[in-house]
């Protein structure tokens, strides 16, 4: 049996299939259904914030915030240290990432960096909560206000992940989320924006339905919407949180025993109350990354290279800043099998080949 490094949480089948049958039953398949609205409640009162709209997924939570924002052009300062979507949501909307490097505890956005990449261009900027690790919210808000800047995070990791005792989702102008099928709380596809300002919130509220209610246009929409069907699975998946992630972190910290000394780890802020949404560890070079991902493959075991290449050495980016700092990162690090209930003994025997091959 292979192990991949992640595997999607699945509810019992039969609570999946009572709301599948109601759904059956009303015939609302989608358009803000009663489950999408049920749904938007239950993770509004999990997460504790206001202005929460789910979409169809993470990504065009991103492009939505922008458009929200009424950033259509000039630069968005971002971070080169994270999945594609968080430049790509950037470039879709015609606007320009700058990449700030990012520190190396943590692999989030470098603060002491951000200002000198401002300039009469920059609208934005864009970090991530990469792993689930906290940004420097009180710094990065103290640039932007000084700058006339907004916000958005991409929390695309961040779901359960508390910082300063509230959701690591309630920072910023916006924070956008994935409910992808390999994040930590997934509906199969889906994503969310959380919005500090009701006007923005009431204005994303259109623009995620084409802009217009019943015969009323009022501004350029696109359709973000999600399903009832999609509703369901978050639904069920929803009251499991708490054994989600206390089995994850069961698996985390059982690495952490294991792992002691042979791998590289990041230095959680204080602060975060961690949601354990990966398991990054860092090799000492690529050559041993690579040894130890032939070994466990072998043993059919796959880790991947998140995140691998460093954004900014997208072959569509031309002449982006270096990033050193990340460029490192990216090339020694990866994420090791992470569910909730992945069994001892493997993590047992993943720990064990890595030693055999950093030593
Ligand atoms: C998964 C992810 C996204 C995109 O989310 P989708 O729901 O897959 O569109 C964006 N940013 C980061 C950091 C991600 O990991």
């Amino acid at each position: 049996m292979s192990v991949f490094v992640t595997k999607s949480f699945l509810p019992p089948m039969d609570e999946y299939n009572k709301y599948i049958a109601n759904i059956f039953n009303r015939d609302i398949l989608t358009n803000q259904g009663p489950l999408v609205q049920e749904l938007q409640k239950k993770i509004s009162d999990f997460l504790g914030v206001e202005n929460f709209h789910y979409l169809s997924n993470g990504t065009i939570a991103l492009q939505l915030a922008l458009v929200a924002l009424d950033i259509n052009d000039g630069e968005v300062i971002t971070t080169p240290f994270s999945y594609v979507a968080t430049t790509s949501s950037i470039l879709w909307q015609r606007c320009t990432p700058k990449f700030v490097d990012i520190e190396s505890d943590n692999f989030t956005i470098d603060v002491n960096k951000i200002e000198s990449a401002i300039t009469d261009k920059t609208r934005a900027i864009m970090p991530v909560h990469v792993f689930g690790y906290a940004c420097d919210t009180d710094n990065i808000q103290k640039i932007a206000d000084k700058h006339g800047l907004r916000v958005i995070y991409d929390g695309a990791h961040a779901f359960g992940a508390k910082y300063h005792g509230k959701s690591l989702l309630s920072y910023g102008d916006i924070s956008t989320c994935s409910f992808h099928a390999t994040k930590l709380f997934h509906t199969i596809e889906g994503g969310a924006c959380i919005v500090r300002d009701k006007t923005v919130s009431d204005k994303l509220e259109l623009q995620k339905r084409f802009g217009h209610t019943g015969d009323e246009h009022f501004i350029l929409g696109i359709n973000a919407k999600q399903s009832e069907f999609h509703a369901a699975m978050g639904l069920c998946n929803l009251p499991y949180m708490s054994q989600i992630i206390s089995g994850r972190r069961r698996v985390s910290e059982m690495y952490d025993k294991y792992l002691d000394g042979c791998v590289g780890r990041p230095q959680p802020q204080a602060g975060l109350e961690y949601n354990y949404a990966y398991y990054p560890v860092l090799f000492k070079n690529e050559s041993e990354l690579l040894r130890v991902f032939d070994a466990l493959n072998k043993q059919n075991i796959f880790p991947r290279r998140y995140f691998y290449p460093s954004l900014n050495k997208l072959p569509y980016i031309a002449n982006a800043t270096a990033c050193p700092v990340s460029e490192d990162i990216s090339s020694r690090i990866a994420c090791l099998p992470l569910y909730y209930d992945l069994d001892t003994d493997i993590v047992a025997r993943i720990a064990n080949i890595i030693k055999e091959n950093t030593k």
